[in-house]
């Protein structure tokens, strides 16, 4: 049995399609559905649905023989016990610094400012105010983050943007890029060596797949 951990949202949805590309093909939707464990049209493949953030756990600890994680939650994971193969170039966005409206963000670092940050990636803010000599004071968030600064508990947030579109409905300013986002393949090391069989072809109809999505894009 090769079990893959998803979680569901973009990265299911975006993953159907490479999935497909690998004969594999879901047998429920993970929305309407209460299972956590849904088949495939395959006997020996089945997938699990946990959180994002939880990805890396279940396939580190070989409760998942795969998974696919964001390389924001595979920062914060540190990635111990994961081989991570592929990025897969899917639910791409961008990590930054944002502000309220009419905070001048870069003139509080200019003053040397300590700012309070809040934030579910503090392992990723940690690491950019430190390259960037900004002292910080970090706040750990498990969402919502929008809502910090507009009620005074930060100066500043670092969250995921993608359109702007949240940013912009609570009057928020992307001031500073921290890292690009996409969803990475992470891969158990032992399932690889002991269902390589089994495991291999799917690595390869991912990458083939990746690869054909990226020069369509580019031409
Ligand atoms: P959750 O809210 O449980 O963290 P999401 O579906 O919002 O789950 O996020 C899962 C992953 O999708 C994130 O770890 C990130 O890599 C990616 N992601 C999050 N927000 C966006 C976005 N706005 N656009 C594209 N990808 C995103
Ligand atoms: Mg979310």
């Amino acid at each position: 049995m090769i079990t893959i951990a998803l979680s569901k949202g973009r990265i299911f949805e975006e993953t159907v399609p490479l999935l497909a590309a690998a004969g594999i093909v879901p047998s429920e939707n993970p929305e309407s559905s209460r299972k956590l464990i849904l088949g495939t049209n395959r006997a020996d493949v089945r997938l699990v649905i946990v959180r994002a953030t939880d990805v890396p756990t279940y396939v580190q600890y070989g409760a998942a023989d795969l998974g696919i994680a964001g390389y924001d939650v595979l920062l914060e994971h540190g990635g111990a016990g994961l081989y991570q193969p592929l990025d897969l170039q899917i639910a791409a966005c961008k990590l930054m610094v944002a502000v309220a409206e009419g905070f001048d963000y870069h003139a509080a670092v200019k003053q040397g400012a300590r700012l309070r940050v809040a934030t579910k990636y503090v392992e990723s803010a940690r690491e950019h105010f430190a390259a960037k000599g900004v002292h910080v004071d970090l706040i750990k968030l498990y969402g919502s983050m929008e809502l910090a600064p507009l009620v005074g508990l930060a100066d500043a947030i670092v969250d995921l943007v993608s359109t702007g579109s949240t940013l912009k409905a609570n009057k928020l300013v992307a001031v500073e890029h921290v890292l690009d986002v996409s969803s990475r393949l992470v891969v158990n090391p032992a399932s690889l060596k002991l269902k390589r069989a089994g495991v291999q072809p799917i690595l390869d109809a991912f990458a083939h797949a990746t690869a054909q999505h990226a020069e369509h894009h580019h031409a």
